[in-house]
């Protein structure tokens, strides 16, 4: 009897083991990390994770762990911390001649098949990216498998059917439970060798058609990238929509750093949403724990700017990223998920670059082999290494969960533990050459919630490295600091600073330059026009018919200046003025201090009047400007008026 009910129990773990696979409890708690909950996240919201690089991890000898510390199959650690679904990207045949692998996961349809299999164990559902491509497909290139490069686009149309439809069907023997497919990656106007819509469109739909029949519950998936051009966006959409392509979910990439703000991401995704009736995601984010590398290969982002920074890079940073994210599409009209970029791909190994890439050449788990120069001589083949995101993951070097981790169970109902500091925002200062180097006395210490409060700082520099810093021209500087027990940074840039606001009308308007006409000038007015401006792509512009009818100034009061000595200029360029009478002039209390002489004489001819040694005090009123007169000739007087320039000399 007992035997038999040994049996029997075998029996129903064999049939809940069918199919969908155990759904893994989510039960998560943290006394630091700190969450803000995102009110009405739908039940079925898809908290992804890109894993594709993991079965390369595992073979270089990686091992995660789960929170308690032990060592843990890391598709139940992800389905443990609340992640829904694991995303893979396919390769169609990321080797060489001799079968040796091109790198970033070796990820071919067997790959997916065994992660899939993975997922499919704990519950999750599996998102399968078909790049059409031998390997990386983005932006920058969307080649054709090498088996297909020669293909004409009825060919290589049927080639894309028949590969979709037979890689799915692999993932359905395996019983692998498949939530959505891709039609390609970050597809910007290419897929797959093709840079036509028209003929992109034939591919895209040969692979909708093979992911219906195979997996008729599935989603279909279209995925772009730089959504902070709103403008490609509405074109992709409007274009799948003029060929009638049949999908269900329109992705996008959205990492901070370059993909604009999330409003506009929410904006661009809920216009699309909306206009043509699909779901929308965001299909690849993440965000830094820390600037550092681990793994010996360089990553995409380290120290230093150049980069939208909204959160510190720390683990607490890192959650706050994805949780807006997650926020922000789930109130987007039509939103339904966000997936995690690639959360596992960590260190292989922590002693040197040459150990890190004998695995990476060996089991393909760095971003690119050697063996890549096969297919891409250019790029992988040429700059091939170890993970470039081993600082955007949600383990540590050693594999050890960290606690961000937790983030995707804690969404929903929130966590808000003791609010501490986790960063020091970093400062930055614009400093001219002739100025005062006055760093800050406080600075905004980032507390856990992303608020901020201003602490007392110290900086480690001395009086002979700012004399140093002002003698040495034009160069930013990184200024170490330490406040509330945390390094600080001021990026200092020394310019020769103008103080006139708006000198080259970028703005797009006058303001705040006064504009006088004094005479009859016909066309008066800011002009955006790159080939008629010395800089930029806005001037002011000035025409007239009649003879003698242009005259004006163009006056700007300036305030805030220290005593000392500045010099001022003004640049102009025009024709057919005939007789002139135009300087670039200074006023000091009403009177005109000085006045340089210009002139016009034809197209591109810039004249600049400079007037030097003005000896400005404290308390003086202070305008710079220009006056033009023209008698004109012919066809009536025009010019250009740009670039000013008012800077301290002394
Ligand atoms: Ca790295």
């Amino acid at each position: 009897m007992k035997k038999m009910i040994g049996i029997l129990l075998l029996l129903a773990l064999l049939l809940s083991g069918c199919g969908s696979g155990r759904a893994v409890k989510v039960d998560v708690s943290s006394d630091t990390l700190y969450v803000k909950a995102v009110d009405n996240l739908p039940k079925d919201f898809i908290l992804g994770m890109d894993v594709s690089s993991v079965l390369a991890e595992e073979a270089s000898g990686v091992k995660y762990y789960n929170f308690a510390g032990e060592e843990q199959d890391l598709f139940r650690t992800l389905a443990e911390n609340g992640v829904t679904h694991i995303r893979v990207r396919v390769w169609n045949h990321p080797y060489d001649a001799e079968g040796r692998g091109f790198g970033g996961g070796n990820n071919d349809i067997e790959k997916a098949v065994e992660i899939g299999k993975r997922a499919t164990q704990v519950g999750m559902k599996l998102i399968v990216d078909f790049h059409y491509s031998d390997f990386w497909a983005d932006p920058g290139k969307q080649m054709a498998p090498l088996a297909w490069k020669d293909m004409d686009i009825e060919t290589k149309t049927e080639a894309v059917y028949d590969y979709t439809r037979d890689s799915l069907k692999q993932l359905r023997d395996a019983g692998v439970q498949v939530g959505m497919v891709q039609l390609g990656n970050e597809t910007n106007g290419a897929l797959c060798g093709e840079t036509t819509w028209f003929n992109i469109q034939f591919l895209m739909a040969a692979g909708s058609k093979a992911v219906r029949e195979v997996f008729p519950k599935a989603l279909v998936a279209v995925h772009f990238a730089n959504p902070e051009n709103a403008e490609s966006y509405a074109s992709y959409a409007s274009k799948l929509d003029y060929y009638n392509l049949d999908y269900d979910v329109f992705a996008s990439s959205y990492y901070p750093y370059w993909h604009g703000t999330l409003d506009n991401l929410s904006a661009v995704l809920g216009n699309i949403a909306q206009t043509y009736g699909k779901k929308v995601m965001v299909m690849e984010t993440s965000y830094a724990y820390t600037d550092a590398d681990t793994d010996f290969s360089g990553n995409t982002i380290g120290a230093g700017g150049g980069v939208a920074k909204p959160y510190p890079y720390t683990v607490q940073g890192q959650a706050n990223s994805v949780q807006s994210v997650v926020e922000t599409v789930a109130n987007t009209p039509g939103g339904i998920g966000v997936c995690y970029w690639e959360g596992a791909w960590i260190s292989v190994g922590q002693n040197s670059w040459e150990e890190n890439s004998a695995k990476w050449e060996q089991f393909g788990s760095g971003w690119a082999s050697s063996y890549a120069a096969a297919y891409d001589p250019d790029d992988a083949g040429k700059w091939y290494g170890g993970s470039a995101v081993d600082n955007q993951a949600f383990f540590d070097a050693d594999g050890r969960p960290l606690e961000s981790l937790k983030l995707f169970g804690l969404l929903r109902g929130g966590n808000e533990p003791e609010i501490t500091v986790d960063a020091i925002e970093d400062s930055e200062l614009v400093v001219d050459l002739n100025g005062v180097i006055e760093l800050p006395e406080t600075v905004n210490a980032v507390m856990t919630d992303n608020s901020r409060q201003a602490v007392p700082v110290t900086w480690e520099i001395d009086e002979a490295q700012m004399k140093a810093m002002l003698e040495s021209g034009p160069a930013k500087y990184d200024i170490v600091g330490e406040a509330g027990g945390l390094e600080a940074h001021c990026y200092v840039s020394m310019v020769e600073f103008n103080f006139l606001s708006n000198p080259g009308f970028e703005s797009g308007e006058a303001d705040p330059w006064i504009v006088t006409d004094l005479g009859k000038t016909e066309q008066l007015y800011v002009e955006d026009k790159a080939t008629d401006s010395l800089s930029g792509s806005w001037h002011m512009h000035f025409w007239s018919a009649a003879p003698g009818s242009v005259a004006f100034t163009l006056e700007q009061p300036v305030e805030g200046l220290r005593s000392g000595t500045y010099q001022y200029a003004i640049s102009i360029m025009g024709g057919d003025c005939g007789e002139t009478d135009i300087y670039a002039y200074v006023k000091i209390d009403g009177e005109i201090v000085g006045r340089a002489p210009m002139g016009i004489s034809g197209y591109g001819n810039w004249d600049t009047g400079r007037i030097e040694d003005i000896a400005y005090a404290e308390g003086q009123e202070i305008t710079v400007g220009i006056s033009v007169k023209c008698a004109g000739e012919g066809n009536g007087a025009w010019g250009k008026i740009d670039d000013a320039m008012l800077n301290s000399v002394g």
